[in-house]
């Protein structure tokens, strides 16, 4: 494993991820969307995430900068890494499978949704925000920059802090003692810890 290496297992994990998100993308846009919480906010949310496990990594992948940040490239960490991408992705692909149309990037409530309790969801109720954890985990190991690596854990670990409450508050006034139920016999994003 080489430095170039592990930046190109970032960058091939990065186009995996647009590859599975696109298709969902596409498909689900054909179901309406009857509530939308917070846009605002969570467009700012989203922003700070991207630009922490899109642009600064791209940054660092592309031109090595910021320079003063980087530290000595030790392979064994950024073959750890490239595992911890391969499970993000998979997680990633199964949490798609799962939620189908119910899926949104923000907020979101959409015609006949559906409380999705099955596959990835029956023992979690957050396995694509254990994913994107995933992914900046992989990030961190994979560049060895101060900034770039870390970023990602910054940048998801805000969008996740400050949505996490609202999206179970969003989930559990549409359905009820359902979502109630559900909460009962769940994790959040790590089976038997949290
Ligand atoms: N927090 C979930 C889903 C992220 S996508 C996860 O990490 O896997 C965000 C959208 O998914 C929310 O707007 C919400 O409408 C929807 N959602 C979240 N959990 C759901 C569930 N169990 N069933 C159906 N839709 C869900």
């Amino acid at each position: 494993m080489t430095l170039f290496m592990a930046k190109l297992i970032w960058a091939v994990g990065v186009v995996g991820w647009f590859a599975i998100r696109f298709e969902h993308q596409r498909r689900s846009r054909k179901t309406r969307k009857v509530r939308s919480a917070d846009r605002l906010r969570e467009m700012v949310l989203l922003s700070i995430s991207i630009c922490r496990m899109l642009v600064l990594p791209l940054t660092f992948v592309l031109s090595d900068q910021p320079k003063f940040a980087n530290y000595t490239f030790m392979p064994w960490l950024a073959w750890l890494g490239a595992a911890v991408f391969v499970l993000a992705l998979w997680l990633f692909y199964r949490t798609h499978h799962d939620l189908g149309r119910n899926w949104s990037v923000t907020l979101e409530i959409r015609e006949q949704h559906k409380l999705v309790t099955s596959g990835v969801y029956s023992r979690l109720r957050h396995p694509m925000y254990s994913a994107f954890w995933l992914w900046a985990l992989a990030q961190a190991l994979l560049l060895p920059n101060w900034i770039a690596g870390p970023a990602g854990l910054v940048g998801f670990g805000t969008l996740f802090l400050f949505r996490i409450g609202r999206e179970e508050r969003m989930m559990e006034e549409m359905f009820g003692d359902e979502y109630r139920r559900y909460v009962e016999c769940t994790d959040r994003i790590i089976p038997g810890v949290f």
